[in-house]
């Protein structure tokens, strides 16, 4: 069992009132691990808790771009979905599909008894989509929306880290844990850089920083033992909360015509973007009333590697069984967006200009012929994706 829940205990409850509890080798819950699908990571750890590797696994669903992207992610034997509300209103976009799709279980139930328990993994026999779809990876920070710091949500995120470290005669004041996060993000950023320059120097895989490293050792480097068992603990539940505190975000202009010309133009469209926690990216993109123009998410934590490392761009190719010729990367960081998706052939790589970096870094990016297209806004974009795919479809 796998499941993004907000109680993992109430389904645990009610799986035992059905009789049903000890049919499962283990049951995974998003609320009590601290990952949510698509992060193929859960479905991994599930396949490590009964012994087997993914590729020995069938994984079965209703989403298409929670359940199946996971399941392609993790590389399971076989991705199942059984019809519900979710599988037949799709969002727009998601490449991803499953090997079968099942109207009750009922029939899933026949499938897994005539493929057997010694049967090789069935995903041999199954041919690879073929990336043949335009698509838009749209970078979010920056590009979607610009962030505004929020001393506010900060003030607030740090009253209750503080009150969670208080405890067995230790008193934190708010001061001292937003203190406490500031050097750790602080220590984060000089790391990022030195990673950074690591990756482009040797091509060593561009990690990105995972919870309780954050927690536990960056922001926790000189608290007490008891203090960072807490930050190892609340690791993954802070970082969503520091996530949705550090920055309040105003969406760009011109983004949903952008998104909206895609959708028009069938063109997948897949967030790529560097970040602590993708679930905050979600939240703040269906704040903004835009989630149900955006086929797929692959956000950095949950990939394990940042931009400009391409094996980030590579799984948003897949995702959306994109053709790079074909596909465009919107982003607003040449050394970042544009060089990894010029290490994985996408034609266009486009640049907005307006954000962190300045114009002659833009200019310079262009001659060079790294950056293909700079552009004022999202909506100059959307008359570009307009022009070209117009004469696509005339063609
Ligand atoms: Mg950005």
């Amino acid at each position: 069992m796998v499941s993004n829940a907000h109680s993992g205990r109430s389904h645990r409850r009610i799986l035992a009132e059905h009789g049903l509890d000890r049919a499962f080798g283990v049951q995974v819950y998003s609320d009590e691990v601290g990952i949510r699908k698509p992060n193929p990571r859960i479905i991994e750890l599930a396949a490590t808790a009964l012994g087997v590797t993914a590729d020995r696994c069938w994984y079965v669903g209703d989403t298409l771009d929670r359940d199946v992207v996971a399941g392609r992610r993790a590389e399971v034997a076989a991705v199942v979905v059984t019809r519900s509300h979710h599988t037949d209103a799709p969002p727009f976009g998601v490449a991803a599909e499953p090997d079968a799709v099942f109207d009750t279980p009922e029939g899933l139930a026949d499938a897994l008894e005539a493929a057997g328990p010694a049967r090789s993994p069935v995903r041999t026999s199954i041919p690879a989509a073929k990336p043949a779809r335009a698509a838009l990876l749209i970078d979010h920070g920056g590009v979607i929306s610009h962030s505004q710091p929020d001393p506010d949500a900060m003030g607030e995120f740090a009253a209750e880290v503080a009150r969670r470290l208080t405890g067995a005669g230790e008193q934190v004041a708010p001061a001292q844990a937003l203190e406490l996060i500031e050097k750790g993000r602080e220590r984060h950023h000089l790391r990022k850089q030195q990673r950074h320059r690591a990756h482009v120097e040797t091509g060593a895989p561009l990690a990105e920083v995972q919870p309780v490293d954050f927690w536990r050792d960056l922001v926790g480097a000189e608290l007490p033992e008891r203090q960072r068992a807490i930050l190892t603990a609340e690791a993954f539940d802070l970082m969503h909360l520091l996530g949705r505190a550090k920055s309040r975000r105003i969406l760009r202009t011109g983004v949903r015509e952008l998104l909206e010309t895609c959708r028009d133009a069938g063109l997948a469209v897949v967030v790529v973007s560097n970040t602590i926690n993708g679930r905050a990216v979600r939240a703040q993109c269906a704040e903004h009333d835009l989630d149900g123009l955006i086929g797929a998410y692959v956000c950095s934590d949950e990939a394990g590697v940042r931009k400009p490392d391409p094996t980030i761009v590579r799984e948003a190719l897949r995702v959306a069984a994109a053709d790079p010729a074909r596909t465009w990367f919107y982003g607003d960081k040449p050394e970042n967006d544009a060089e990894a998706a010029r290490a994985c052939g996408i034609t266009h790589r486009v640049i907005v200009r307006g954000g962190s970096t300045p114009d002659e870094t833009v200019d310079r990016a262009l001659t060079s012929g790294l950056v293909t297209t700079a552009v004022p806004d999202a909506g100059q974009l959307a008359a570009l994706i307009a022009a070209e795919h117009r004469t696509d479809a005339d063609a």
